[in-house]
């Protein structure tokens, strides 16, 4: 006889009921929130734990002998084991606490700082957010390193032939997202990873947007650096992670000074702590950590196949009836997108449109994403981002293109 494991039927009304926020009203209309790749919203399971934390066990950890500090660090570690196993990582103290995408990024790039020589190569995509390029610059600017861009083409697709003719001994580090937070392109981080190691470079990806709709395995990806934030999947804001390979972050100096990164201080002196703590200086956002933990264990009930297939499905919905929306164009038709869509209607500002339909309690986003590269590439000012999570609906979208209409009528 087989066992058949089933996921809980995806019910978004039942979803729905789990996110507070969803039940109020903006400009007198219900709320339709499709700004979720800025960040996702939060469900009570995690403003629970969140609570809990304060009104229950708030201490600092590591330190304390006592009860509460105790509780607070077995919480905290807990997390920790959770986002492991969440990232298939192999070892708990690969999984570095950050307070974000940003700052894991810069935490890596900081470090590179004592690895890179002048003429050494580092490459870029073409489609990152601002915080996945000027971390590298800077680290260029320190290291006399040159830093190379993949191309893409129209569709918002990166041009892999391209990358290839970049790479050689000389480069050492490549560095892309795994899914664009501007255009929604699902970037083919395996092929980027595979490559990269053929000449001896490390892979940095970030996977800021990619987390609320896929679960990455470092460990099959054998990427090296791995980097995300905890608001974009349902959880708190200031908090994040970075997953480095043991190997890299024994490698790599500590990128803040303070207290617990330490093993002995003295005036002539310092040791570090072993990994994690040698990256983790001062007080961490340790309700934020824990949150973070709440926030897995409510997207993985729910299950990423499930919330891939419904995505996938609001996506197709809404691209169709966009598209009949005459003048309006996409941005990122690449074939593997995730549930973004950027577009722009001939003749109207992108922000005259945002500001219209919020009034109709419409959230989008408007502008360059943090992309302006991109932007410039498509040699315009900025989209409309209408993003997309599982617990949006059909409906919403009727909504969003109802306000739509109805903004372009009134600007034209
Ligand atoms: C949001 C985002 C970031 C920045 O994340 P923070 O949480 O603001 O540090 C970086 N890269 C991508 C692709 C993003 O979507």
């Amino acid at each position: 006889m087989s066992t058949v494991i089933q996921n809980m039927p995806f019910d978004v009304d039942e979803i729905r009921k789990d996110f507070p926020i969803l039940k109020r009203e903006v400009n007198g209309y219900p709320l339709v929130y499709f700004d979720n790749a800025a960040t996702s919203q939060t469900p009570q399971q995690v403003i629970d734990v969140i609570v809990d934390y304060y009104s229950n066990y708030n201490a600092n950890i590591h330190r304390g002998v006592h009860t509460l500090s105790q509780e607070a660090t077995d919480a905290y570690e807990q997390a920790r084991v959770k986002i492991q196993k969440h990232f298939n990582a192999d070892k708990s103290h690969e999984i570095i606490f950050t307070s974000g995408t940003t700052h894991g990024i810069n935490l890596v790039a900081n470090g590179f700082t004592a690895i890179l020589q002048e003429g050494d190569e580092i490459i870029v995509s073409a489609l990152e957010h601002h915080s996945n390029i000027v971390p590298w610059q800077m680290l260029c600017e320190r290291t006399g390193a040159i830093l190379k861009v993949i191309p893409m083409n129209e569709e918002g697709a990166l041009i892999m032939s391209a990358y290839d003719a970049l790479l050689s001994e000389k480069t050492k580090l490549v560095f892309c997202n795994h899914i664009s937070n501007a255009l929604g392109t699902i970037n083919p981080i395996e092929e980027i990873i595979t490559k990269a190691h053929m000449v001896g470079a490390a892979v940095l990806i970030d996977g800021a947007q990619a987390c609320p709709h896929v679960k990455p395995n470092v460990k099959e990806l054998d990427v090296d650096f791995y980097v995300a934030s905890a608001h974009k999947m349902c959880g708190p804001t200031g908090v994040g992670v970075l997953y480095g390979k043991e190997e890299w972050l024994q490698k790599l100096p500590p990128y803040q000074g303070g207290g617990e990164m330490i093993a002995e201080v003295t005036f002539e002196k310092t040791t570090y702590a072993g990994l994690p703590h040698k990256f983790e200086a001062g007080t961490p956002n340790i309700c934020g950590g824990i949150a973070f933990g709440a926030a897995l264990d409510y997207i993985n009930k729910i299950g990423f196949q499930a919330i891939q297939d419904y995505e996938h499905k609001l996506l197709a919905y809404a691209t169709e009836k966009l598209l009949q929306i005459d003048g309006l164009k996409i941005y990122g038709t690449s074939a593997n997108k995730t549930s973004v869509i950027s577009f722009n209607i001939d003749g109207i500002h992108p922000y005259d449109i945002g500001t219209i339909i919020d009034k109709l309690g419409i959230a989008v986003r408007t502008g360059h994403h943090c992309a302006q590269p991109i932007m410039d590439y498509f040699n315009i000012p900025g989209t409309i981002r209408a993003s997309f999570a599982f617990y949006n609906t059909t409906e919403e979208i009727d909504r969003f293109v109802e306000a739509v209409v109805k903004a372009k009528n009134m600007l034209l």
